[in-house]
C-alpha cells in the first residue's frame, strides 16, 4: 500500500522476531492508515499472533521500530495500549463474574467508572446482543456469546484500533455472521481493524486490504476490492507454496 510512513496510524519498520536465534518476523516493513479493515492471513506458526502480540506491547521486537498513533514501542507502550483494543485466541474474561461485573471490572482498569460507565456498559452490550443476559455468569455463556462479550471488552476504552487473533475460530454460522455485522458497524464507526483469519471466503469480501504472511516475510499485499473468495485461495495457494518451496 502507499501509506506514507509519517501518517500511517500503524508504522512498523525492520521488525524483526526471534525466538532462541530462530527469526519468526524477518525485516517486516508495514504501514496501516487511519480506517482500514486489513485481514492479515497467513498459515499456522507464520507468526500472525507474533505480530498481533508486539503490536499489542505484549512482547518485544528483537529488531525494528513499531510506532502506533506516533507513540513508540515498547517505550510508550502504555500510550500504544490505550488506542488499542484486543480480542485474542483467549476471551480475557472471568468465567464467575456476570458479563457486567466483567465489563465493570475492565472499565475500572481504564480508569472509568460512575453512571457513566453503567450507561456506557448496557449500551455495549446492547450493540453486541448481551443485554438481556448480562446479569448471567460467564461461564454459562456459548462460544460467540463469549466473543462477543470480548468485543465488548475490547472496545470499552473506546479505542481506534481493535485488533482480532482469529475471532471466527470455533464459531458457527449464526454467530459467524453476527460477528461480521459487529465488525461491519466498528469499521463503519472509523475504526482501524487488524484480523487475523483462516477464514478465506470472509477475508476476500469483508476487508478492506489484504496481506499475506508467509515464513516470516509480507508474501502478499493488495486491496481487497475486486477480490472473491476463489481469486483469493488461488493468491493464498501460489503465495505460501512459492514460499515454503524456497
Ligand atoms: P501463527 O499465529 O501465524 O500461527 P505464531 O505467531 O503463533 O503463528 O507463531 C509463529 C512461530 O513462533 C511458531 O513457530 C511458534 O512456535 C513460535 N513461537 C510463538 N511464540 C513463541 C514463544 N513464546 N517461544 C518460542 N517460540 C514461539
Ligand atoms: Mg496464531
Amino acid at each position: 500500500m502507499s501509506t506514507n510512513s509519517e501518517h500511517a496510524l500503524v508504522d512498523i519498520q525492520g521488525l524483526v522476531k526471534a525466538y532462541d536465534l530462530l527469526p519468526i518476523l524477518r525485516k517486516l516493513d508495514l504501514t496501516i492508515a487511519r480506517g482500514e479493515f486489513v485481514a492479515l492471513l497467513g498459515p499456522n506458526g507464520s507468526g500472525k499472533s507474533t505480530l498481533i502480540r508486539l503490536l499489542c506491547g505484549l512482547s518485544r521486537p528483537t529488531a525494528g521500530l513499531i510506532r502506533i498513533g506516533g507513540w513508540e514501542l515498547p517505550k510508550e507502550s502504555a500510550a500504544v495500549r490505550a488506542q488499542i483494543g484486543l480480542v485474542s485466541h483467549k476471551p480475557l474474561l472471568y468465567d464467575n463474574l456476570s458479563a457486567i461485573e466483567n465489563l465493570q471490572f475492565f472499565g475500572r482498569l481504564y480508569n472509568l467508572s460512575g453512571s457513566g460507565l453503567q450507561a456506557h456498559i448496557q449500551a455495549m452490550l446492547v450493540k453486541v446482543g448481551l443485554a438481556k443476559r448480562g446479569h448471567d455468569l460467564v461461564r454459562t455463556y456459548s462460544r460467540g456469546m463469549l466473543q462477543r462479550l470480548s468485543i465488548a471488552r475490547a472496545l470499552l476504552h473506546n479505542p481506534d484500533i481493535l485488533m482480532l487473533d482469529e475471532p471466527y475460530t470455533g464459531l458457527d454460522q449464526d454467530a459467524s455472521t453476527v460477528l461480521d455485522g459487529l465488525l461491519k458497524e466498528a469499521h463503519a464507526d472509523g475504526r482501524t481493524i487488524l484480523m487475523t483469519t483462516h477464514d478465506l471466503p470472509r477475508a476476500a469480501v469483508l476487508p478492506t486490504r489484504v496481506i499475506i504472511l508467509s515464513r516470516g516475510v509480507i508474501g502478499y499485499d493488495a486491496s481487497a476490492s475486486g477480490l472473491d473468495a476463489l481469486s483469493l485461495a488461488q493468491i493464498y495457494a501460489n503465495v505460501t507454496s512459492m514460499v515454503s518451496a524456497r
